[in-house]
């Protein structure tokens, strides 16, 4: 039998650790508190409707196939993708904009915008995947214990090239003018969960991802993937305990003997923690083995949280697509509120998935599936049924506005989530949705460490630590992480 690796949480960072660990000979076991895998990717099933509760995008399909390759199978013996196109519809104030898939056709939309936009997006793409290609080679796979690890002789030589020390949006304003095609250049960095001021322009890595990698949908929803992940670990041996609660560790000479539950004890020889890297290291753990203080959590920058609303409709909508972004508020005013003031936004811009749109198996006949999200700060834990209400009555007038049809009288079904749903459900530090803010100073090696300063056998994983938030990040952070760990108990052993 092989060492034991016990995992905690079962999101995506913590199934691709546990198969990782499981590939490399250890014994693994996975605890999660909820009664299914995913985390923030679980499944909401309720009067036939079948929601997503996190992500929508699959973005970088590139990093799936690469997951699923090094156990040496595909993405199609799980799941089955398809491209979306137009891959999402922009509502403005005043019109929407259908966003095609593929470089040529958009260079057409953006040309009708800004005569030279297409010749500039074309420069502007180049450069962004070469920061792709270069991110993926020689940075998100890396652990970031030490900054030694990216003296790499192509990145020194790219440094310039990879725009670190430029903002995203200095860097999108040389090449556009129009607002519009500003704003959607930096829509994507939104999954980063900073402001396009703050985020180093390496991240418009994220423009290729989305417009020459595309937007697909697995049939069934995201959590097809999960089930996949799920699958896959199943097969290689790991083994999933749900609805058991990790509770704290018996550690002694440094190392952790067990990881404690409700229910029972694990021994274990390696721990990988993927539950939120705050709770463990604060909650979970003693002070004298934190390896960082209270103050210093204070100070991180967090990713936003939202307020996420389930909606079934009795009937179908015509002016809709899968995914739907309401930019018909001034992004300024409501950026300012989630980064700055950090206050309840006064008019939000949202987001609405409709999966139902491409694919029957999530709503009942006749109806639709809506997941509407409202990006809000971290930390607003005053989200009472009243303030529920009034932003969901405020982004249904304006979806109804901008879409000519009525929606409010056709509501079968209605759930929200919030911050403190966040920490209730997922021990979330704040109530953050996608953990720490991609901000220069918490980039690579300067995130928290995946390794354990004080204990010689706990790891890591997941949205908090390298290389961040997102789907492709943390299927990278399960792999990176469990390389880690098996170098260092061989070391040690
Ligand atoms: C609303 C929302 C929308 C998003 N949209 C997208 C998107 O469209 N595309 C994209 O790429 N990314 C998106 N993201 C980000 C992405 O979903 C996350 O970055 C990713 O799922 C995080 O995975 P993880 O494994 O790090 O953490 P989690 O999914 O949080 O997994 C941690 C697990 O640990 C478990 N756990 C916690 N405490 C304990 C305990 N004491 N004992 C046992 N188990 C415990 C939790 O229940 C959970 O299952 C979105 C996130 C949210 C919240």
């Amino acid at each position: 039998m092989g060492k034991k690796a016990i995992i905690i949480g079962s999101g995506f960072s913590g199934m691709s650790s546990a198969s990782f660990m499981a590939k490399a000979g250890y014994d693994v076991t996975v605890i999660e508190k909820h009664s299914m895998p995913g985390g923030r990717a679980r499944r909401l099933s309720k009067s036939g409707f079948h929601f997503d509760m996190g992500p929508s995008w699959y973005w970088m399909p590139d990093v799936f196939e690469r997951y699923f390759a090094a156990f040496g199978k595909n993405v199609c013996d799980y799941y089955s993708l398809s491209l979306l196109d137009p891959s999402y519809r922009v509502f403005w104030n005043d019109h929407y904009d259908d966003i095609p898939h593929g470089v040529e056709n958009l260079k057409r939309l953006f040309e009708q915008w800004e005569p030279g936009a297409a010749k500039n997006l074309e420069k502007f793409l180049d450069e962004a995947s070469f920061k792709y290609r270069m991110g993926m080679q020689k940075m998100v796979y890396k652990p970031g214990l030490r900054l030694t690890e990216f003296a790499d002789r192509e990145v020194m030589k790219g440094m310039m090239q990879l725009d670190m020390f430029t903002s995203v949006r200095t860097h999108i304003s040389k090449f556009f003018k129009h607002p519009a095609i500003r704003q959607l250049l930096e829509f994507p960095i939104l999954f980063l969960g900073a402001h396009p001021e703050n985020t180093p322009a390496l991240y418009t890595l994220m423009n290729h991802a989305d417009i020459n990698g595309g937007t697909w949908y697995p049939q069934g929803g995201m959590y097809s993937v999960v089930d996949g992940m799920h699958k896959l670990a199943k097969e290689l041996g790991v083994r999933f305990f749900f609805n058991e609660h990790v509770t704290g560790f018996e550690i002694s000479n440094s190392r952790i003997n067990s990881v404690l539950t409700d229910l029972n004890d694990y021994h274990a020889d390696v721990v990988i923690g993927s539950a939120d890297y705050h709770f463990i290291e604060q909650k979970l753990l003693p002070a004298r083995y934190r390896s960082y203080s209270s103050a210093w959590w204070q100070r991180r920058k967090l990713a936003p949280s939202c307020l996420i609303y389930y909606v079934g409709l009795d009937k179908k909508l015509n002016n809709i697509r899968h995914h739907n972004l309401f930019f018909d508020a001034p992004f300024e005013t409501h950026s300012t509120e989630i980064y700055k003031t950090r206050s309840w936004p006064t008019d939000p811009l949202f987001y609405v998935c409709a999966s139902s749109v491409t694919d029957a198996s999530v709503a009942p006949p006749g109806c639709e599936n809506l997941f509407f999200l409202v990006p809000i700060s971290a930390g607003l834990f005053d989200d009472d049924e009243w303030l529920r209400e009034h932003y969901f009555d405020m982004i249904v007038k304006r979806l109804e506005k901008h879409t000519g049809e009525k929606i409010s009288g056709n509501i079968i079904y209605k759930e929200s989530f919030a911050t403190s749903d966040f920490v209730n459900e997922y021990h979330s530090f704040n109530g953050n949705a996608y953990g720490l803010a991609n901000t220069l100073n918490q980039t690579a090696f300067l995130k928290p460490k995946c390794k354990s300063s004080k204990i010689s056998n706990l790891y890591y994983t997941g949205q908090l630590t390298v290389p961040g938030p997102g789907v492709p990040p943390s299927l990278i952070s399960g792999e990176v992480v469990a390389g880690v760990a098996h170098r260092y108990q061989n070391e040690q052993s």
